[in-house]
């Protein structure tokens, strides 16, 4: 009864993000009710491992009461005030104070914002607001890649490379350029990983070349691309990629929405990889998902042109800096730090992941595994002929399902399985992990060999947008 209730209830007067609605009506959504560490419940009594921490957001887990008390307090204190005016509040000045001790050297000022999508809104504004302010307003253009996410508001999807996107999403704000990405399984596999890496940061030189470095503004990536499909860049890339990006004068943009916050073994992916951003866009971990926060981390370069030269920044947003939000993003960076956990995931859940996850290279269903701290990737391919499946199979969205059906929540992008755990996983739990994401491969190879015997389209599904990206 309840499930029932909930699922017409939502149905009738719900519609959710990145979602057919339609089918979705059809087939019935999962109800969520509770959870806990690293498993999340849902209304029939099934206990899940969330192996995706949420939307790779919940860092610390689920039930941190720490972080209920943090909001708790703070709700008593203060519940809203807003930081225009001439005003602040102690919370959004320690959390932005903590965030620029823990950046990289040369960042030390924070704005924040609600979501990953604002702060990329952000990142477009106070680009192009810094060149017009250095007396050089025809650098524009900003560079991204194919296939990245960089949020959903017009900004981000148009900064964002996900060509289902750009297809709903049109007409994209003008200026906005798109190089391949390093996408060594899916795009080159005809050469090795490191003539690859190097190839696509040529691509980046070919396109500012194209564009004039006079009109180029930044550049805009994400370290380990996400929703992509957990895309580890070969190792060539990103020192190829500076390289390139020193020759010409051109903003580094460095999206740490996912990489931020310890899921690659440092507090910033930009501290794994050395790279020198003059902006970093940051959300998701920065509360563990508990209240809605994001922020642009600035670096001294275009902090210091935007005030000395800059005036009044027509920009910001209600809930810029909300103390709720701000109180339980510092507790959990305080408690991030009280339990050392960016150390746990670069010297012990990292390789011990690193370690388990490459045992599924066994499985006939996979084509190859990778992973680095706490995100991983596996592409399923068809035994058969070691190539993909063909879409109209949606592999991935089968392999997805079933994961669920057997207690495991692992994300699909096409035929690319993908997870990002909570950071506060267990070693047992990482078994767990594995050992069900093996179980649910063998119920993909079975029944994607029952579909290409029945080879009728009436057993086929539909793939969903995840399946039709680039
Ligand atoms: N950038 C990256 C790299 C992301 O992964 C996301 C969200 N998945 C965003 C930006 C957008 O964040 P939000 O959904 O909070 O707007």
């Amino acid at each position: 009864m309840y499930t029932e209730t909930y699922r017409q209830l939502d149905r009738d007067h719900h519609l959710h993000p990145f979602t057919d609605f339609k089918a979705l009506g059809e087939e019935g959504s999962r109800i969520v009710t509770h959870a806990e560490g690293v498993y999340i419940h849902d209304s029939e009594g099934n206990r899940i491992l969330d192996a995706m921490a949420g939307l790779w957001c919940v860092n610390l887990g689920y039930g941190r009461e720490e972080l209920v008390a943090a909001a708790t307090a703070q709700l008593r204190e203060l519940p809203y005030y807003n930081n225009f005016f001439k005003s602040t509040h102690p919370p959004a000045v320690k959390l932005a104070e903590m965030l620029c001790r823990l950046a990289p050297a040369h960042m030390n000022r924070v704005f924040f914002t609600g979501s990953g999508s604002e702060a990329n809104d952000t990142v477009l504004r106070m680009v192009r607001r810094y060149w017009a302010l250095e007396g050089k307003p025809d650098k524009q253009w900003v560079i991204a890649r194919e296939n990245a996410y960089h949020g959903s508001t017009v900004a981000g999807l148009s900064l964002g490379g996900m060509a289902p996107m750009h297809a709903q999403g049109g007409p994209l704000v003008p200026k906005i350029a798109h190089v391949r990405q390093p996408y060594w399984f899916g795009e080159g596999r005809d050469t090795s990983p490191e003539a690859f890496g190097r190839e696509c940061a040529a691509a980046l030189e070919a396109k500012i070349l194209e564009l004039g470095e006079e009109n180029v503004a930044a550049f805009i990536a994400e370290p380990v691309q996400g929703a992509g499909g957990a895309i580890i860049p070969p190792q060539s890339y990103w020192p190829a990629v500076k390289e390139v990006l020193a020759r010409y004068d051109i903003l580094l943009v460095v999206d740490e929405v996912i990489c931020g916050f310890g899921r690659l073994g440092e507090w910033f992916a930009s501290i794994h990889y050395d790279l020198k951003p003059d902006l970093m866009p940051i959300a998701k971990g920065l509360s563990s998902g508990y209240l809605p926060i994001g922020g642009v981390l600035v670096g001294d370069r275009v902090a210091e042109t935007l005030i000395e030269r800059g005036g009044e920044f027509f920009h910001g947003f209600t809930y810029s800096g909300h103390p709720v939000c701000a109180a339980v993003a510092l507790k959990n960076l305080e408690l991030m730090q009280a339990e050392g956990i960016v150390e746990r995931v670069r010297d012990d859940v990292g390789p011990y992941l690193a370690e388990r996850w490459a045992t599924l290279a066994d499985h006939p269903l996979v084509g190859e595994v990778r992973s680095l701290g706490l995100i991983g990737a596996l592409e399923l391919i068809d035994p058969a002929t070691g190539e993909r499946f063909p879409k109209s199979l949606a592999a991935g969205t089968l392999c997805r399902d079933i994961c669920f059906d057997h207690g495991l929540v692992m994300r699909s992008v096409g035929d690319t399985m993908i997870i990002s755990p909570p950071l506060v996983i267990t070693r047992a739990e990482i078994d767990e992990l594995v050992r069900l994401a093996w179980e649910a491969l063998d119920e993909t190879a079975r029944r994607l060999a029952a579909r290409e015997q029945a080879d009728g389209p009436a057993i086929m599904i539909q793939p969903s947008i995840e399946e039709s990206r680039s």
